[in-house]
This record gives C-alpha cells, sequence and structure tokens, in this order.
C-alpha cells in the first residue's frame, strides 16, 4: 500500500535520521511508499528534507508553501521542482488565508505548468469564515484551473458529503482520507466516509494516515480494519485496490520512480 499523506516526525536530530526512521517504520508496516509533506514549521528545513530523502526512491515531497507570506518568491517552485518535488501543498487554515487572488493563481499556475499535484488542506475546523474561506471555494479553484490536479487533504472534514459532490464533478480532484477517518470518534462522520467510497467505487480517493499523529499500527489497525469491516463486500476488494495503490498513479504521474516501487 502507499500512504499519500505523511508528516515527519520532529523527534530526530536531523532530517537525515528522521527520513531513516520512517523509512524503518514504512517497511515495518508494509507501507510502500507515499507522499512526504514538510510543514513550513517543522525543525529540519526544507532543503536538507529534500537531500535527506534523495535516494529515498518510494518517498516523494510535496513542500507546504505559503503563497501570502511576503518572503515566498512562486519562482522558487521552478528550483524545487529540480529537486524532486512531484506536488505542493498549500494550508489556508492553517496560515489563514482564502484560496482567492492572484498570489494564489500565481503559484496554481506555475504548479500546473510544472505538472505539478497541488495538495491542499480542506478540514472545516470551525475558523474558515474568519478568512473567507468556503467549501465553494475549493471547486472554484479547481474549475478555474481544470488542467492541474488538486488533492483535497482530510476530504472537508464532516462535509465530506459536500466535497464528495464537488469531487464528483470535477475529474481534475482527487480526496484523502487522512483526520478524517480518525478524527471523530463519534458520530455519522465515518458512516459518510464509507457511504462517499460506495457511492464513489473509490474514484480519485486517496489513502492518507496523517503519521505521526497517530502510529502506523493505530492507523493500520483502526481504518484498515474499518474499512474491511465496513464495505460493502461487492466492493470492499476493488475500493481498497483503488484507494490503497491504483489511485496514486493517477495523482501522481510525475513520480516515475515511484511507480518501478510499486
Ligand atoms: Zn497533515
Amino acid at each position: 500500500m502507499f500512504d499519500s499523506h505523511i508528516h515527519i516526525s520532529e523527534e530526530y536530530k536531523s532530517a537525515t535520521e528522521a527520513i531513516a526512521a520512517l523509512q524503518r517504520i514504512l517497511s515495518e508496516n508494509n507501507v510502500k511508499g507515499g507522499i512526504l509533506i514538510p510543514l513550513l514549521n517543522s525543525k529540519y528545513s526544507l532543503e536538507s528534507i529534500l537531500e535527506a530523502s534523495k535516494q529515498s526512491f518510494n518517498l516523494k515531497i510535496v513542500p507546504h508553501l505559503n503563497p501570502m507570506d511576503n518572503g515566498f518568491d512562486p519562482k522558487t517552485i521552478y528550483d524545487l521542482v529540480d529537486k524532486g518535488i512531484v506536488g505542493i501543498k498549500l494550508h489556508p487554515r492553517r496560515d489563514t488565508y482564502n484560496l482567492t487572488g492572484e498570489r494564489i493563481y500565481e503559484v496554481i499556475r506555475i504548479a500546473g505548468e510544472l505538472n505539478l499535484t497541488v495538495n491542499i488542506c480542506s478540514f472545516w475546523d470551525g475558523t474558515w469564515s474568519r478568512y473567507g474561506l468556503t467549501i465553494d471555494s475549493f471547486g472554484d479553484l479547481a474549475d478555474k484551473f481544470p488542467g492541474t490536479r488538486f488533492v483535497w487533504c482530510h476530504f472537508g472534514g464532516h462535509k465530506i458529503l459536500d466535497f464528495m459532490m464537488m469531487l464528483r464533478r470535477r475529474d481534475n480532484v482527487f480526496a484523502d482520507t487522512s483526520l478524517v477517518q480518525d478524527y471523530f470518534f463519534k458520530g455519522s462522520v465515518k458512516e459518510d466516509l464509507i457511504y462517499v467510497l460506495e457511492s464513489l467505487k473509490g474514484e480519485r480517493i486517496l489513502f492518507g494516515s496523517d503519521f505521526p499523529e497517530k502510529s502506523y499500527e493505530d492507523i493500520l489497525e483502526s481504518s484498515i480494519a474499518f474499512y474491511e469491516k465496513f464495505l460493502d463486500e461487492k466492493y470492499r476488494v476493488s475500493i481498497l485496490e483503488k484507494i490503497l495503490v491504483g489511485n496514486f498513479h493517477l495523482a501522481y504521474p510525475n513520480s516515475i520512480l515511484f511507480y518501478r516501487q510499486a
């Protein structure tokens, strides 16, 4: 299986040690590889993570960038591509902006031109109205850039049904299951997630763990067991094949080495 949403653990001395430890954990848990998302507040520099992961052909880097930061120059994306990134991550919730305006569009335009996948955090945490973020702004952005691939990380949180409807109408959008599959310990969201997986037959949905928020033992035992238990028998195998393996190739067609490892 692949994991489309991994972060680097901050408990090591250096990025090299953290990547080595991550590789160990992945292989112990039979995870073939995945997308590593270095966050802007990480104690390791992006440079050191890129350098440390150079030989890790099964880990692809999708760095968190902040287009609204005055010190950020969108042209740095060209250099990052030379260093092997396969996508970029935008975090409007953490960086408190909405998805409109020239700064955002410039970054998406460059990402599209370079065939990068644009990941955007879509977890509805109750603060969106403070910075003008709306559910529709995700669909609108995907419509404005129909030739660019987007991944809506966390599938909208408990707004998953709204995000499913938007995803259904847009071929250029994927969504990952991280956080939405284990944040809500009671209530209807898990049932909604199963419904969404069956309704879309697993198309354009990616499994994500949000490691190290939870350990792999935890996430594999709870999430995979949950999917195996509740997905309808008729589609279970094909949905799991798509979200754990098949859809990665579609979401990250620029990861050639990634395929070879698969
Ligand atoms: Zn995350």
